[in-house]
């Protein structure tokens, strides 16, 4: 059973090259705590965020989707004392926990949770002319995807990078009559890159932990 394996290979690249301290396995365990537990990304994966942010240099992160937490302490670990990471969610109980989490895992100081509907949230961030960020990472709800990417484009700068997580969803992207509106998020979020000459991007499959996926890498231009 090829999933077996992936899990297995996971597990052991994880406990090889990127063991969780304390912090993250509680914040793992914390996310029991919100209304869609089970839902951060593999450690593996937070720790490519942490090493993306260190090889662009960031020091502004802003993250779409907070739930307990884990990624947003991956990549706020990675940076310096005068980094900082705008995270957006819509449940307020998540936001709760995932404060406790920033605090336990030393990075509450640059950790910045915003509570609501995250297009109104980046919308805030518009109107309040916030600095643009060096790095997004979009991994809250699917559906809503297209309309990320295109507040992401208004928050960065050139050579902003974009991580967009969840684009393969078991092969499900490629079903053009899908009627997931995930999947449809997703696909238009494909079409819209395609033609947007403000991004250069390409996307990656992945399996393991959380079986066959994938995310999209891109760069403003
Ligand atoms: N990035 C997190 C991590 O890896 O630890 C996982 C985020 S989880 C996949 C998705 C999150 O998006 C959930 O916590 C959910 O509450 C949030 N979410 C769903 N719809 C949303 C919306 N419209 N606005 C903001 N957040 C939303």
């Amino acid at each position: 059973e090829m999933d077996n394996a992936w899990t297995a290979v996971d597990d052991y690249l994880i406990e090889r090259l990127v063991p969780e301290d304390e912090a993250l396995a509680e914040t793992r365990r914390s996310s029991a705590e919100t209304v869609t537990p089970g839902i951060d990304v593999t450690a593996n994966m937070g720790a490519f965020l942490a090493l993306l942010v260190q090889i662009s240099g960031a020091k502004r992160v802003l993250e779409f989707g907070t739930l307990a937490g884990y990624s947003s302490i991956w990549m706020a670990r990675a940076m310096d004392d005068d980094g900082a990471v705008v995270t957006l969610d819509i449940d307020p109980a998540a936001a709760q926990v995932a404060r406790r989490n920033f605090t336990a895992a030393g990075v509450a100081e640059r950790v910045h949770v915003r509570v609501g509907p995250a297009l109104e949230s980046a919308q805030m961030l518009v109107e309040e002319q916030e600095e643009p960020f060096d790095l997004v990472f979009i991994d809250a709800d699917k559906a809503n995807n297209p309309h990320y990417l295109e507040a992401s484009l208004t928050l960065s700068h050139p050579g902003t990078v974009i991580v967009i997580d969840n684009v393969v969803r078991g092969g499900a992207v490629v079903d053009e009559d899908s009627t997931d509106p995930d999947i449809q998020g997703i696909r238009t979020l494909m079409d819209r890159i395609e033609t947007d000459e403000r991004l250069t991007a390409t996307a990656l499959q992945t399996v393991g932990l959380k079986g066959w996926d994938g995310f999209l890498l891109a760069r403003v231009n």
